[in-house]
């Protein structure tokens, strides 16, 4: 733990936390001490852990990384991280995200940009470390911590995973309870660690999933022993590849990585097919509109009395209208303003209902697949290694959004997605591979990852 806080210190100029907690950390390292020294000890017992900003955690501040949550402190612990401390980890701070999780860079933090760690080779160009769990990605990667609690709503474990060399996993939707983590879209959050190698993910994973009466879409099923299906291998496993994944324009070394991690596969004894999921080009512009309606819905809460920021008004009108101006990011504001247009009466039809529709297309394809005997999908995680700071925040909204092509339609379909680091292209940057699964099959997704990494 001291070597860690020592690092986190060192390191501020990657602005991956937005608050460090020495002083619990501390406490908590020495109650694992002496938890340890009594036969006591925990499964993570003396862990130090970084804290995604979406995770409330009891009296220590969390905002989401949006000035609406100013100096919020919760009364409450969210339950994946309340599993985690039980577990005997402990928490060196609060990590750096997009404001509300909405963003693929790491750049709509109200504290600020998050500096990915990596860089092209001869180059000092500062990149982005993905997003929204950039902070989270990044301080794995740095260690300044060994592994960070994470969300995923379109993307935001396994791309930020991809960019910085680590590992994420996106359990299925109802593996992780979703209570006391800031809503985004809810019927497409979910929580996930970020983590060095495949065996600590799954380690990770055993203590923050399972059932929570506290969410009513929480999955009131077992949790395996995620850990012992790491060295499970792939032997008799069928493995698909989906051919509309192979989009045009995309970067050579990624298509070659692609075919080597099927090669990868098949020589541990796997079979590889191709597999079609036909409606993939339309999950994009679905997830778009349906993550948009549920954020505008979600956010409606921080009105200036509840949490957080308060700008008073003449009356209760303007005081909203001035909390809500001052306290929301551009990004966020626009997901509002797209939300409440897709969800509106004239056009509810033609956009929300459609894009719900598409939903359900998305999830066919996949059962479809899965229904012919396939075990996991092999995909890309990223169209790109990581980009420039600025470079496409400074763009076009849709530029951004073009970065979550291969891991949305895991959202939207509610199954488990893994990214796994499975090389460099010629800059020196890492690339991820992302295997899918079936639902509540995790344990394969970390068999063949295993494989892979
Ligand atoms: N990049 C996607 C978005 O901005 C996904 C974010 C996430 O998974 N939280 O909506």
């Amino acid at each position: 733990t001291r070597a860690h806080l020592a690092a986190m210190e060192k390191a501020e100029a990657l602005n991956a936390y937005v608050l460090a907690t020495p002083d619990k950390a501390l406490a908590m390292a020495a109650e694992s001490d002496r938890r340890i020294a009594a036969g006591e000890a925990g499964p993570l017992e003396g862990i130090p852990l970084g804290v995604k900003d979406l995770f409330a955690t009891e009296g220590v501040r969390t905002t989401a990384c949006s000035a609406i949550l100013d100096n919020f402190h919760p009364p409450y612990e969210s339950t994946v991280t309340h599993q985690l401390w039980r577990d005997g980890a402990v928490m060196l701070g609060k990590l750096n995200n997009d404001e509300f999780a909405m963003g693929s860079s790491n750049e709509t933090s109200a504290f600020g940009p998050v500096v990915n760690p990596w860089r092209r080779k001869g180059s000092n160009v500062k990149l982005v470390p993905g997003g929204s769990s950039g902070g989270s990605a990044a301080a794995v990667a740095a260690r300044l911590c060994l592994g960070a609690t994470a969300t995923d709503t379109g993307g935001s474990i396994r791309q930020p995973a991809a960019f910085t060399g680590t590992v994420g996993i996106k359990p299925t939707y109802g593996r992780c309870s979703r209570w006391g983590i800031v809503a985004f879209a809810s019927s497409l959050d979910q929580a996930g660690p970020i983590a060095k190698t495949v065996r600590d993910s799954a380690i990770l994973l055993r203590s923050m999933a399972g059932h929570d009466p506290k969410d009513t879409t929480s999955a009131d099923l077992p949790v395996p022993d995620f850990e012992a299906a790491v060295t499970r291998g792939v032997k008799g496993l069928r493995i698909g590849i989906p051919k509309e994944y192979r989009l045009d324009g995309m970067p050579a070394e990624i298509e070659a990585l692609w075919q080597k991690g099927a090669e990868w596969l098949k020589a541990a004894g796997a079979e590889i097919v191709e597999v079609s999921l036909p409606h993939t080009r339309y999950a994009l512009p679905a997830y778009y509109i349906v993550a948009p309606a549920e954020a505008s819905s979600n956010l409606a809460r921080y009105d200036g009395v509840r949490y957080g920021l308060r700008v008073p008004g003449k009356d209760i009108v303007e005081m909203y209208e001035k909390t809500r101006a001052a306290g929301f990011g551009r990004e966020v504001k626009r997901r509002i303003m797209i939300g409440t247009y897709v969800l509106s009466a004239g056009y509810y039809d033609a956009y929300y209902l459609r894009a719900q529709k598409v939903r359900t297309l998305i999830k066919r394809d996949f059962e479809q697949a899965y229904a012919s005997g396939v075990d996991a999908i092999l995909a890309p995680a990223t169209p790109s290694s990581a980009f420039g700071l600025g470079e496409k925040a400074d763009a076009s909204p849709v530029e951004m959004y073009l970065n979550d092509v291969f891991t949305v339609t895991v959202n939207m379909a509610g199954l488990p997605g893994i990214a796994v680091p499975a090389g460099l292209d010629a800059q020196g940057l890492p690339l991820g591979l992302q295997l899918i699964g079936r639902p509540f099959d995790e344990e394969t997704l970390f068999a063949a990852g295993q494989v892979i990494e």
